[in-house]
């Protein structure tokens, strides 16, 4: 029996599973991080328990992507203490001797919603997510689109709204996605949790006016079949009529799509997309 596994690194906890060829789950444990020497033998010591046959790894970014370049495998410039340039494929591969996929974290999740959520019936999809960051995975044509790094979509620079004086929580950039319209962006500028805010609030107006710019300009220039929302911001469903609202009135009738209810929409498998997604990076791993 083949057994995949499953390592979603996050910024404040390791999720690890493993799963047999069909995705049931046999194991599953949440490891806080903390410094690599402290997480790193709890993820080993996991995975010595159930010998996977190769794991998918979807980690927190940015990340060394691309095989040709030095920074291939590491974690690059991180606020988390510890993981600046940790190169955390390599001591995967010298602790756990299996075949390994690795990508970030919203490029797994991503996968898995093309695979078996939303995305499933198309070949190109968006898939964002709105947390505490921003960020993006792109399928083009079955496959994860990658280039000289990974898409850093959450920082695309958008249009301010003529009445958000907020200055943004992004460190590098004043007006871009993750900036304005993350789930902190939101708590900065209404002074409470996102989740804590009505539905009537005019908050929601704010949020859907740069949600729609992510919309129209991943159409424009990657021409999906279909975006998909996931984040915890992403659950307030009352949300994605505003967007779509917003959309329409920006695109000026330039690209035709199917209906925008159809065209924009939530997530289908919920939390559960990453680990999904790493699982079947596995088996992909294993071409089986
Ligand atoms: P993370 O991005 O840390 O993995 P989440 O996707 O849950 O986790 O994102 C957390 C952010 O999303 C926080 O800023 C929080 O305020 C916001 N958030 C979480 N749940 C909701 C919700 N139901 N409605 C609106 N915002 C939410
Ligand atoms: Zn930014």
């Amino acid at each position: 029996m083949t057994t995949l596994g499953s390592i979603e690194a996050g910024g404040t906890k390791f999720i690890c599973s493993v799963s047999d060829e069909n995705l049931n789950i046999i194991a599953k444990e949440r490891i806080p991080t903390s410094l690599p020497r402290i997480t790193m033998p709890l993820i080993y010591q996991f995975f010595q328990k159930y010998h996977p046959d190769s794991i998918g790894i979807g980690c927190f970014g940015p990340i060394g992507i691309n095989e040709t370049r030095k920074n291939y495998g590491k974690i690059l410039a991180t606020p988390k203490k510890g993981w600046v340039n940790y190169s955390f494929l390599e001591e995967i591969k010298n602790h756990i001797n299996v075949p390994v996929f690795w990508t970030t974290d919203v490029n797994a999740a991503a996968y898995g919603e093309f695979k078996l959520g939303a995305g499933k019936e198309f070949k190109n999809i968006v898939y964002w997510t709105v947390g505490t960051g921003i960020g993006a995975g792109a399928i083009y044509n079955g496959k994860l689109l990658n280039g000289l790094s990974h898409p850093e979509m959450g920082h695309i620079l958008v249009r301010r709204n003529q009445y958000d004086y907020i200055d943004g929580v992004c460190n590098y950039h004043y007006d871009c996605l993750e900036s304005l319209a993350s789930g902190p962006a939101i708590e900065k500028r209404a002074g409470k949790k996102a989740e804590d805010l009505s539905k009537s609030s005019k908050q929601w107006d704010m949020e859907a006016y740069y949600l729609a710019q992510a919309c129209v300009d991943v159409a424009m220039v990657l021409s999906p079949e279909r975006i998909i929302f996931g984040g915890g911001v992403s659950k307030q469903e009352h949300l994605f009529p505003k967007i779509r609202y917003e959309y329409n009135k920006m695109i000026g009738h330039y690209i035709k799509t199917s209906s925008l209810d159809s065209f924009i929409v939530h997530a289908k498998l919920g939390d559960d997309a990453g680990t999904i997604g790493c699982l079947l990076l596995a088996k992909k791993r294993l071409k089986i």
